[in-house]
């Protein structure tokens, strides 16, 4: 069975980036499996009738619960950490959030589940992880460490025999496409409200993209990914104030970088599994 395995963060990091791509894949049949390493306690609240900051982990995992069958997922895994809010902030300190977790003990939980659902295909943030969330980073770190600690084994042998995925990728948001949302902000008579900062982090070489995938016949099924996270993508989410039109387009591409097997220069695939 073709299975596509995708560790991110925080309910709706899927939405974005890979939401269009993962359900036209499991359209065709294979198995989505997403791994959220937390519930995204410290997000917002975009309607206080959604929800208060003691409820918000259980909204959010009800959001991404909706997320996942609205993608078509087979099964979603939460990992039961705290999300560490925004860089700098004083829930980074706690001894629960997800970035002080100890590699120790998220790199053997990443690998029982790889070795368990064995993917030919992995998806994680890229090392910024986007924009530069700290619980983007770490779980980039302990995915790429689980991909190879999975396949290799004289590690954890307790944790079941060794599985090589065929391709581990990263999602990556293009300072391109959010550029797009800018100028149908501009268009639209909108302030930027700090956009622009969120753009300047992005960092991603745009010519270090392997797939580039038009998800146009998903594009629905992405929205209403996007809009199951009700307290994230409320009615002000920039995306929401903008034409939808102008919205769907700039999401109806989705960009991901190969990064095992290590890609040669020029190269480009044109679907996740290897044909
Ligand atoms: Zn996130």
């Amino acid at each position: 069975m073709k299975t596509i395995l995708v560790c991110l963060a925080h309910p709706d990091d899927e939405a974005f980036g890979v939401a269009g791509m993962l359900s036209r894949y499991a359209q065709d049949g294979a198995r989505v499996v997403l791994v959220c390493a937390t519930r995204g306690e410290e997000g917002e609240i975009a309607d206080p009738s959604l929800g208060t900051p003691e409820t918000l982990a259980q909204v959010r995992e009800d959001e991404m619960r909706c997320a996942a069958k609205t993608i078509g997922a087979q099964e979603l895994i939460f990992l039961d950490y705290r999300d560490s809010g925004m860089a700098g902030t004083p829930p980074n300190q706690r001894a629960d959030a997800f970035v002080n977790a100890p590699a120790g003990e998220v790199i053997p939980k990443l690998v029982g589940i790889m070795r368990r659902v064995q993917p030919q295909v992995v998806l994680t943030f890229e090392p910024f992880g986007g924009y530069g969330h700290p619980d983007h980073i770490a779980i980039h770190h302990h995915t790429v460490a689980a991909f190879h600690a999975a396949a290799d084994a004289d590690q954890f042998p307790d944790l079941g025999a060794a599985w090589q995925a065929d391709r581990l990728f990263y999602t990556v948001i293009l300072r391109s496409q959010l550029a797009q949302i800018t100028q149908a902000m501009v268009e639209a008579g909108m302030p930027n409200d700090g956009f622009t900062a969120i753009l300047d982090n992005l960092q991603w070489p745009e010519d270090e993209v392997h797939l580039r995938m038009d998800v146009s016949t998903t594009i629905d099924i992405k929205w209403q990914t996007l809009l199951c996270h009700r307290t994230q993508f409320g009615e002000n989410h920039p995306f929401r104030r903008i034409p939808e039109t102008a919205a769907k387009a700039t999401l109806a591409t989705e960009y991901l970088a190969l990064v095992w097997p290590v890609p040669t220069q020029g190269t480009m695939v044109t679907g996740l599994f290897v044909e």
